[in-house]
């Protein structure tokens, strides 16, 4: 049994009415999302920005209500529950957000903020002093850092306190949302490695949702691509240059920069060519064909059916 399974998840967005009273179409945030994520798993979640990516990541934490569709965590469906078996169950999900600042109150220092989740569950003072010295230690902060307010530390130490109130309620799942892609370059590679080490330490599964491919597949066990609400591949991150077989993740790994060997320095690779379609108006077909290179004309009319390609490898596109 899977730690997570998500069928056939939906979101969309309903709209106001336009000044001149006319109804304006839904937006189709997530439409129609299946995915699995196992213990002890990083399941990578990658597309371009407004994809859906973060509103799956939300509905899957239950901080967003579903429009349609099922989650199941350990066997047990739960987008529904409500009240105290809800406030129970978010104990086993954490979110870790990109936007470092936000999500810690600027005007407590580090130490309550880690603890807020532990008094939140009623654990006593003694154990929870006990529990953020260990946190402290576990994500590489100094004991002297908890008596300092967020403005007082550098985003990469405030990534830290935030990972470090993520793992307070020792949670089963962490959804990472573009969890470095707010610091600096050479901060970003110790963060990702922190995260990295924590998963393997506490077997923790992670949903690392971003837009970088590359950071995806240094830290995932399996990456799923998401285009326009919907999931058109999943692979295996080992090889996943080599395997990716749908149109749009061979785009996207394109469009990873990559130094250009006549200039050196340079990053160079042509990006998915386009712009994403609104996504209150999907194209029919498949999604992704006014954008694909290989599109035929079926795939203006017809919907790719998402099938095996090979072992835990699946896929949405009529060539394959
Ligand atoms: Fe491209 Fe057609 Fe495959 Fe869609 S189904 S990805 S348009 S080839």
């Amino acid at each position: 049994m899977s730690l997570l399974e998500v069928n056939n998840l939906v979101k969309h967005y309903t709209r106001r009415k336009s000044l001149s009273n006319k109804s304006r179409p839904a937006v189709h945030a997530v439409d129609g999302v299946s995915l699995t994520i196992d213990k002890g798993e990083v399941l990578g979640l990658v597309g371009e920005s407004g994809c859906g990516k973060s509103t799956l990541g939300r509905l899957i934490a239950r901080l967003e209500e579903k429009s349609n569709g099922e989650i199941y965590f350990r066997g047990k469906e739960i987008s529904s529950i409500k009240g105290g078996s809800l406030r129970l169950l978010r104990r086993n999900f954490q979110v870790i957000f990109q936007d470092t600042s936000s999500s810690l109150n600027p005007r407590w220092k580090t130490r309550p903020i880690i603890e807020e989740p532990m008094l939140n569950f009623g654990m006593e003072k003694s154990l929870r002093q006990n529990k953020c010295d260990e946190l402290l230690d576990l994500v590489g902060l100094d004991k002297s850092d908890a008596e300092k307010y967020p403005h007082e530390l550098s985003g990469g130490q405030r990534q830290r306190v935030n990972i470090a109130r993520a793992l307070a309620l020792e949670p089963a799942l962490l959804v990472c949302d573009e969890p470095v892609s707010s610091l600096d370059v050479s901060i970003r590679a110790q963060v990702l490695k922190l995260l990295q080490s924590l998963q393997q330490k506490l077997q923790l599964s992670y949903l690392f949702i971003s837009h970088d491919l590359a950071a995806v597949s240094t830290i995932a066990t399996r990456v799923a691509v998401m285009y326009l609400g919907q999931i058109v591949e999943v692979l295996p991150a080992a090889g996943l240059e080599k395997a990716a077989a749908h149109p749009y993740t061979r785009a996207l790994i394109e469009a990873v920069p990559m130094p250009d060997p006549h200039r050196a320095g340079a990053l160079l690779r042509p990006a998915v060519r386009g712009e994403p379609p609104d996504s209150s108006k999907p194209p029919p077909g498949c999604r992704f064909h006014p954008r694909c290179p290989l599109a035929e004309e079926r795939c203006r009319i017809e919907n790719p059916v998402y099938k095996k390609i090979e072992e835990q490898h699946y896929a949405a596109c009529h060539l394959l």
